[in-house]
């Protein structure tokens, strides 16, 4: 069954597949900045993206691989480090905790491979002395080195930025490049490198070009090359994102690597209070704490962000919050009357799907009761909405008093499967369990291999890697094993 996702630069509905031929999917999607905790705005992108990320899995069974980076540098961290008079270690490292809490909350996948950009800094460097070679940067008198808009034909054709013809001093307004214009060629140009400022405190790094940090474009850039390779199948982020943060991605990457850096582009759009967007400077916004604190669940406000279109603008209300309650507590009853006859009990409902797949190999991938919902989802770009429309009119239409009539256990397998597509946990607080990925398999055998070679420190770090991306590896003296980290 093919998975189709608006593509933001032909703006056309597009097949999702693996372009390369080892046939891993390669997913990259841009992750939050750890300052603060992410409000419920950023998780509308999030919780969008785990949908992706799930319905890839489905699609492409152990062969899809996520990477979600952490901004753990930038304008802001460093500022909340500086007023807090804390490493700024220590701060990214408060709010990375949280940020995963809330995602476990919302029953989100990790991803794979979830680096920071302070533990690519070499990586970024590499690039740029790239770009600085090939003549697509320049160093500024203060130290800063600067992407050169000019040199690359193609910039702007994933934002259309030039046909807008969009004030350039408007348009390169961005959350980490608070750039002095004067040091700059041209005001499009955006900083690669950002020379050390007295504001910064220690924070900085030893570069050919001097101290600094990396700017904040760079760092996707590098960590996808290193990660999932030149070229990816499918890079993702909200709306906000696109322009300026994909165009420079893009830039940066084809220019270095001389390569096409994504095969797909999607975005999701932004999540509204009062006709405004939901956002840390506006002051605007609700965290999921606050949410669970006036008596919500989690999976409320999944549901909530995940029942309008993606793509279209959604205004937050508290009232969805209820109405997101009331639609969960209707699947649970429905569910609950199917569970009567026998398949499976709550506990094992949401990895009953898993068990049926391998007990009826045959009608594996048939979707059955949940057909229509499914259809809506991935051959109508992720219309949930609409999904969730044809599931309710099914459902209700069910007479569950009458056995015999209704294949309850594949029934229930549907249900099942389709609740975990939309990553919607009725019972308990049981996660799917899922096995390692043809990806993880691949980094864990890259450690093992170089555990061989008495590679130590490579080792070492491949194993922080494993544990970033939710593995933990068990040696033996001829073999490993992996298992998912406890959380
Ligand atoms: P940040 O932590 O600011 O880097 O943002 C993390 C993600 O949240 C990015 O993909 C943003 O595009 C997205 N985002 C930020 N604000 C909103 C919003 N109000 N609605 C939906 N997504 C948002
Ligand atoms: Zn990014």
């Amino acid at each position: 069954m093919p998975l189709r996702l608006h593509e933001s630069l032909s703006r056309t509905q597009r097949e999702l597949r693996p372009a390369q031929p080892d046939g891993v999917f390669r997913f990259y999607n841009c992750g939050p900045t750890v300052y603060a905790p992410s409000h419920i705005g950023n998780f509308r992108s999030f919780v969008i993206n785990d949908v992706i990320r799930r319905l890839l899995d489905l699609e492409f069974p152990g062969k899809v691989k996520h990477v979600r980076n952490l901004t753990d540098v930038d304008d802001k961290t460093i500022k909340r480090a500086q007023d807090e008079q804390r490493p700024l270690a220590d701060v990214t490292k408060q709010w990375t905790d949280k940020f995963h809490a809330d995602c476990d909350a919302l029953n989100c996948l990790r991803p794979h491979v979830e680096p920071t950009a302070t533990g690519h800094i070499k990586e970024q460097i590499d690039m740029i002395d790239v770009l600085m070679k090939k003549g697509n940067a320049y160093r500024a008198a203060d130290g800063s080195v600067y992407f050169k808009v000019s040199s690359f034909d193609n910039y702007g054709k994933l934002s259309r930025v030039k046909e807008r013809e969009l004030q350039v001093g408007t348009a390169l307004s961005h959350k980490s490049q608070a750039v002095d214009a004067d040091e700059k060629e041209d005001a499009t140009d955006f900083a690669l490198w950002k020379a050390h400022k007295a504001d910064d405190g220690s924070n900085s790094w030893d570069s050919p070009w001097g101290a600094g940090r990396p700017g904040w474009h760079i760092e996707c850039s590098a960590m996808s090359k290193k990660h999932l390779g030149e070229t990816i199948d499918l890079h993702t982020g909200g709306i906000d994102l696109l322009f300026p943060h994909h165009e420079n991605e893009i830039a940066q990457s084809q220019c270095c690597n001389g390569t096409l850096f994504a095969h797909h582009w999607y975005h999701s759009e932004h999540l509204l209070v009062d006709g405004k967007k939901m956002s840390k400077s506006l002051g605007n916004l609700y965290t999921l704490d606050d949410l669970t604190a006036k008596g919500f669940s989690p999976m409320a406000l999944r549901y909530a962000l995940l029942a309008a279109h993606p793509r279209k603008q959604l205004n937050f209300m508290l009232e969805s919050l209820h109405a997101a309650e009331s639609a969960l507590e209707k699947l649970r009853r429905i569910v609950r009357g199917y569970l009567k006859h026998g398949a499976t009990s709550e506990n094992g409902f949401a990895n009953y799907w898993l068990e049926y797949r391998e007990s009826h190999p045959a009608i594996a991938g048939q979707w059955g009761i949940a057909g229509e919902a499914w259809d809506a989802i991935t051959l109508d770009d992720l219309n949930i909405p609409l999904a969730l429309g044809f599931l309710f009119k099914t459902l209700d239409s069910r007479d569950l008093g009458a056995p015999g009539h209704y294949k309850f256990e594949s029934e229930v397998a549907n249900l099942s499967q389709l609740m975990f597509a939309l990553g919607l946990r009725l019972f308990g607080d049981k996660p799917v369990a899922i096995s390692a990925s043809a990806a993880i398999t691949a980094l864990a055998d890259k450690r093992w291999a170089a555990k061989q070679a008495k590679d130590f420190a490579g080792a070492d770090a491949l194993r922080k890697e494993l544990a970033a991306a939710g593995w933990n590896m068990l040696d033996r003296k001829d073999g490993y094993s992996l298992e998912p980290v406890k959380k």
